[in-house]
């Protein structure tokens, strides 16, 4: 039996025998390591399609499983290829059943017949999926040519000058690296006291302004004055334009003749129009208001008369 309970027999001695399986002699997989030797193990196999006995020519759906044994019998590539002895549960028949790792899939070898249930896309109009065989066509000899040509003229022309330049440029830079590097860093240096310069600079200008600190400014020389001088004048221009319109508007619609310095027939005709509309206006109201009027008075009167 397997050592499923740990239990250590005072014989035991764990330096001598390894494990409890080899101190009783037996495999770790038990019964199912049986044929071992063979280089069979048996394992749980669950039919992947529906089959017919060969043996007694029954039906066995797909899904059934079976203590098969499983044996590794090739390659296909480096994939192992195993095969699967299945005994028929309704007879006493066996059938063996293969991996095909090349088209992904399961193939009855012996004792069995598939029931072909398999989804042919060419038989539907489409293509194979698992096209393993290539392209067979007869290869153009002039065309093969052509293509190594082309690619000898690519390396020649194109890829060795490439790589030699890689190599000049790498050779320069590794010839003298301590005064490359000297080199490198007084530019810098001297790079760094303009960034700085700068830097003060904007911060003075963001702090008068009350600028965000993360703004970054433009670089300031003729052509960006410019345009900022130019983007400054334009807007000057459209605070003028707006200011004087909104002043002519308040002088339009006001009734009292404005004191500014507008024209004083204009603003009179307009002053007459509104004056007009304004006085139209009133008789319309004191009418229905006289209305009222009169109606109220008479009940006034009928009120008085009832005392
Ligand atoms: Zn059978």
């Amino acid at each position: 039996m397997q050592g499923f309970n740990k239990y250590y027999p005072p014989d035991y001695d764990g330096e001598k025998h390894g494990s409890l399986n080899s101190y009783r002699g037996k495999h770790a997989l038990g019964d199912r390591a049986r044929k071992l030797d063979q280089g069979i193990l048996i394992t749980r196999f669950e039919l992947p399609f529906n089959i017919w006995c060969g043996t007694c020519n029954n039906h066995i759906g797909m899904g059934v499983r079976y203590n098969a044994e499983k044996k590794k019998i090739g390659n296909y590539y480096s994939t192992p290829i195993f095969s699967f002895r299945c005994k028929c549960h309704l007879c006493d028949g066996w059938f063996e059943i293969q991996t095909d790792p090349k088209n992904t899939r399961y193939v009855v070898v012996s004792g069995a017949r598939q029931k072909d249930e398999e989804w042919d896309p060419e038989e539907n109009g489409g293509f194979a999926v698992h096209d393993t065989d290539g392209n067979s066509a007869p290869v153009d000899p002039l065309a093969a040519l052509e293509k190594t040509t082309d690619a000898q003229i690519h390396q020649t022309k194109v890829q060795i000058p490439r790589l030699e330049s890689l190599m000049d440029v790498s050779d320069r830079y590794n010839s003298d690296p301590y005064s490359l590097s000297l080199k490198a860093r007084k530019h810098f240096r001297e790079d760094k006291k303009i960034w700085k310069e700068k830097e003060k600079s904007d911060t003075q200008v963001k702090d008068r302004y009350a600028l965000p600190t993360n703004l970054s400014l433009a670089e300031e020389d003729g052509e960006t004055i410019k345009e900022a001088k130019e983007q400054w004048r334009k807007g000057r221009e459209e605070i003028l334009l707006r200011d004087s319109k909104r002043r002519k508007l308040a002088v339009e619609t006001s009734i009292v003749p404005s004191s500014s310095g507008l024209s004083s027939t204009s603003s009179s005709a307009v002053v007459e129009s509104l004056r007009a509309r304004v006085l139209i206006n009133t008789a319309r109201q004191s009418r229905t208001s006289t209305n009222s009027a009169s109606t109220f008075v008479n009940s006034r009167k009928s009120l008085l008369r009832n005392r």
